[in-house]
């Protein structure tokens, strides 16, 4: 076997209760690396056109690449999203995914329905279903720590889904290892929908690794970049940069881009003082960008992984609210129930401003005070939406922009979502944050920051989501993860070519989304930020531009090779990629 892959996928049938083991094409995995490159490939191969994400029939792929259990790593899942309807993609860090690895797998392909709740258990070579109905209804943490007491094993890794993942919820997420989380695009809601409550994994193997000398050269000298803000405060690091210097942090449902009361609150260093007590780190990885964070006293009271940039810039931030108490514990009950933070910041926010702005009455908001000033409403919200609770509780649970077109009264202009995804807290109408109107616009999974502006930008990106590596403790290796590659693999990838793979498994991604309808005027951005100037902050007045950003989008389809006026990838540019078979396949869409 090729060094890094342990050259087995778990192809588990839900409906038949029935698992197997298949073999990996290493053909296939050459071209497509693995990671997010295995996943768009299989989801074009394994979804009809048009197929509802509810069914059994949408995939659910826990995949891996051939670093994880190598370096630190993430766990990518893959399936139809059903806040998009486009590709669903989801990362988590954490050790889940390495100790998958170690029991011997590439990945898992779930697909079908179990009747009743399951739990996919495996230990190396045993793999079996087990009946989990006494899981049901527990939250991550209840059901992590009972599969551990169940299976006498306080090693096993466990991912899971709560109450937000049983009920539907759009944007539920999957919990690994009580506090990394796979949320985006409803993840959870999937896992949700095939009965499935959780995978514990427990592996005892090693990953060979062809060329041991070179990898350990690169990897030590990989480690000495880390850096120390990453070290001290993660990515918290990032909140009064985003907030003071570019302008681009989400205040009040982003009708402004600067909080002013962050700093004293609940940026990297005021969350260090007081709740901060030591660091924490994921497989392999000596960042430690996760801080153990407590409340100490009060009704709040609480142990849990810190908040990351995303919990600060969505439960404190973009909804108003600077009580670190419950930020801590909100970040905590977000993991527990199964919910996206970013995601349930936003249409809490959403429904705040509506609110505000009289399209929400007090009764519509069934007794609560949703006024900003009322910071509890956060953790009610959240509680209402996991559970689907109420009239309201069960709209917000649709994300914002389902929400949005079932309350009409022009409550679309204020959710604050790309293709159906709720945007990741890096502004763009400063210019001055890494993220561009058409990362967001462009990106295949809708408000995800993470994928870069430009094309190779986004390719770059593409590439670590092919070897599913973090971002976090590799950036600033970026450029040396194709020789630890080819030392792990003994393949000799040429530079060109690695970065034509990320091109290949973008335009994958992007054929998929041809094939479920979207075109040019899906890449589109908010209303808001193209009509209302940013009112304070260091960019103070500055709004998008549309006719730059059209421009910038005839610019972008261009030197993708993709058609202008549909977004269709061009035949040219698919054979150039190696996927005449996906180009015969768009043909029928093209001038259609
Ligand atoms: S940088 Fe942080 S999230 Fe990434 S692997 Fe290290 S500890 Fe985990």
């Amino acid at each position: 076997m090729v060094g890094g892959y342990t050259g087995k996928i778990l192809k588990v049938d839900l409906t038949r209760e029935k698992v197997e083991t298949k073999n990996l094409d290493m053909d296939f995995a050459r071209k497509y690396i693995g990671g997010l490159g295995f996943g768009y490939r299989m989801l074009w191969d394994m979804v009809k056109p048009g197929l509802d994400p509810f069914l059994p029939e949408n995939p659910l792929m826990f995949l891996l690449g051939p670093l994880n259990g190598i370096i630190p790593g993430k766990l990518v899942v893959v399936f139809k999203s059903p806040t998009t309807c486009g590709v669903g993609v989801a990362f988590a860090s954490g050790q889940f995914q390495a100790e998958l690895k170690f029991a011997g797998y590439d990945g898992i392909i779930f697909n079908g329905r179990a009747d009743n709740p399951v739990c996919l258990y495996i230990k190396d070579d045993l793999v079996e279903l087990r009946n989990a109905r006494n899981l049901w209804g527990k939250t991550t943490h209840e059901t992590e720590e009972a599969l551990k007491k169940e299976m006498r094993d306080p090693l096993i890794r466990v991912a899971s889904i709560g109450p937000a993942g049983e009920k539907q919820v759009y944007f539920a997420s999957i919990i690994c290892d009580k506090g990394k989380a796979a949320a985006r695009m409803g993840a959870g809601t999937v896992m949700g929908s095939k009965n499935l409550k959780a995978v514990a994994v427990r592996g005892t193997q090693g990953v060979k690794i062809e060329n041991l000398e070179e990898f350990n050269r690169l990897f030590k000298a990989a480690i000495q970049k880390s850096s120390y803000n990453w070290k001290r405060f993660g990515s918290t690091q990032f909140i009064a940069r985003a907030n003071y210097w570019l302008d681009a942090y989400p205040h009040k449902n982003w009708q402004k881009e600067y909080d002013p009361h962050v700093i004293r609150t609940c940026d990297g260093p005021a969350l260090e003082l007081k709740h901060f007590v030591r660091r924490k780190s994921c497989f392999n990885c000596v960042v430690h960008c996760d801080a153990v964070a407590v409340v100490r006293s009060g009704k709040y009271a609480c142990v849990t992984e810190g908040p990351e940039h995303e919990h600060v810039a969505f439960l404190s931030g973009d909804v108003d609210m600077h009580n670190s108490d419950i930020l801590i514990y909100g970040t905590l009950r977000c993991d527990e129930l199964g919910l996206d933070v970013i995601s349930t910041g936003s249409v809490i926010a959403f429904a705040k401003e509506l609110y505000q702005r009289g399209i929400l009455s007090k009764e519509e908001a069934e007794g609560l005070d949703l006024s900003w000033e009322n910071e509890e409403t956060v953790l009610t919200l959240m509680e209402k939406i996991a559970y689907r609770e109420g009239n309201l509780g069960n709209l917000l649970a649709y994300g914002s922009k389902i929400a949005s077109e079932k309350i009409g009264k022009g409550a679309k202009y204020y959710a604050i979502q790309c293709k159906g995804t709720e945007m990741g807290g890096h502004g763009i109408r400063s210019r001055l944050d890494w993220t561009r109107p058409i990362t967001f616009a462009t990106g295949l999974r809708g408000g995800n920051h993470n994928e870069a502006a430009f094309p190779l930008g986004q390719d770059i990106l593409m590439t670590e989501n092919l070897l599913v590596v973090c971002i976090f403790s590799n950036a600033a290796v970026r450029y040396e993860l194709l020789p630890i590659l080819n030392a792990v693999t003994g393949w000799n990838i040429p530079e060109e070519e690695y970065y034509k793979i990320g091109e290949r498994v973008t335009n994958v991604g992007k054929a998929f989304m041809v094939r479920e309808g979207f075109r040019r005027e899906h890449d589109i951005i908010p209303e808001r930020f193209f009509r209302e100037p940013l009112p304070t902050g260091v960019a103070k007045g500055a709004t998008v531009d549309r006719e730059l950003f059209e421009k910038e989008l005839d610019e972008y389809y261009e030197e993708r090779g993709w058609d202008k006026k549909t977004s269709i990838p061009t035949s040219n540019k698919l054979r150039e990629l190696n996927l005449e078979d996906i180009d015969s396949e768009l043909e029928k869409y093209r001038g259609a």
